[in-house]
């Protein structure tokens, strides 16, 4: 079963994502940010994504301060 990577969005096989690396222990993944834009239209996001959207919304209210 695919997973959804918490850092890019993208879904994955395995134990680490394989667009941004992470969950991979050899890998920082510090870089990742870039990714963090919803690729997907409102209405075709599943619930899963729109929370992890939601908590990147929040991630960069913090940031911008
Ligand atoms: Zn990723």
């Amino acid at each position: 079963m695919s997973k959804l990577c918490k850092s890019c969005g993208n879904y994955y096989e395995g134990d680490h994502c394989d667009k941004c690396g992470y969950g991979d222990p050899n890998l920082k993944t510090h870089a990742a940010d870039k990714y963090k834009k919803p690729t997907k239209p409102e209405r075709f996001r599943t619930e899963e994504e729109k929370e992890l959207y939601a908590e990147w919304e929040k991630e960069k209210k913090r940031t911008l301060r």
